[in-house]
């Protein structure tokens, strides 16, 4: 690390070159501290990092997402291979001394005939014994929920899958990421069967679609929405009213990479660094400054996950 020490008008500042970060921090006297390339920090709550369009260049990827201010990344599992390799790749993260690389478990709908109650047995062994002085690496069951869009799998199976992993969550008091295709009504109802006064059950809607009836609904109910890519989509239009009236304390942002890349990236493989795409098109419609969003977002994101 190389540090050269400078005074500016008022404060005296230190700037710093962290070499495993590859990132030009400048650090002023009251302990802020700022990427060089842009002036607020940021988490990606949703990533696909385990996916095979990141396979040749993981570490280049990682890489831009520290000098673009991002945070933390949760890598998010949706299958059972893919919910091991996301802890897997937190674990080595964690020996290589960051806390940088979070991961979740879950079943997407796709994959619901997985949910065997010897699965849910395993999960919550790891979830168990994931200490490291106190702090986690698995922060939340996800991606999980419903999708009448595309699964082949029936109603009732996806439910069933649903509802098993609903009660691992509250079993080990994890906050949840919900997966919503074309089910808000049940969605809602099934979720609103595991919170409330029986459990302190913390719900986001991740990729947030639907339309801003049901985001009233789902805020009433004390949930959170999480926003990707499509908001800064032309046509997205109604999203962007959601966006707008967004209580400030529920949201969160993500990439879902490596899918809907946000359009000034449009057609590319998305990836966390173009998180703060999104971050930028809530400081637009809000018409509040990007620092901001970027303050508020890490807020909400470090009280749901808990890290
Ligand atoms: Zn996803």
């Amino acid at each position: 690390m190389v540090i050269c020490v400078f005074a500016c008008a008022k404060t005296l500042m230190a700037m710093s070159i962290s070499l495993y970060s590859y990132r030009i921090e400048v650090r002023c006297a009251c302990q802020i501290s700022y990427p060089w390339s842009i002036f607020f920090m940021i988490i990606d709550t949703h990533a696909h990092l385990m996916f095979p369009e990141f396979k040749d260049d993981l570490s280049e990827v990682l890489a831009a997402a520290r000098v673009a201010g991002v945070e933390k990344i949760v890598n998010v599992g949706c299958s059972k291979e893919s919910s091991k390799q996301a802890v897997e790749m937190a674990r080595v993260d964690m020996a290589g001394g960051g806390f940088f690389l979070y991961a979740t478990v879950g079943l997407h709908p796709y994959d619901a005939l997985d949910a065997t109650n010897e699965l849910m047995r395993k999960w919550e062994k790891w979830i168990l014994d994931d200490r490291d002085g106190g702090r986690k690496k698995i922060v939340a069951i996800g991606e999980i929920g419903l999708d009448y869009f595309k699964a082949k799998i029936s109603h009732d199976e996806q439910k069933e899958a649903f509802r098993k992993q609903l009660q691992l969550a509250v079993k080990v008091g994890l906050p949840v990421i919900v997966h919503n295709r074309e089910a808000d009504d049940e969605c809602l109802e099934i979720l609103l069967e595991f919170s409330g006064k029986k459990s302190q059950l913390k719900v986001v809607f991740h990729c947030f679609g639907s339309n801003l009836e049901f985001a009233r609904k789902v805020w009433s109910a004390g949930f959170m929405t999480s926003f990707t890519g499509i908001i800064t989509y032309p046509n997205a239009v109604g999203l962007r009213e959601v966006v707008k009236e967004v209580p400030m304390d529920k949201f969160m942002v993500e990439t879902d990479c490596p899918y809907l890349a946000p359009q000034a990236y449009r057609g590319k493989r998305n990836e966390p660094a173009y998180v703060t795409e999104v971050a930028k098109m809530i400081a637009e419609v809000k018409g509040i400054s990007v620092e901001e969003v970027g303050k508020v977002a890490v807020e909400n994101s470090k009280r749901f996950f808990g890290f």
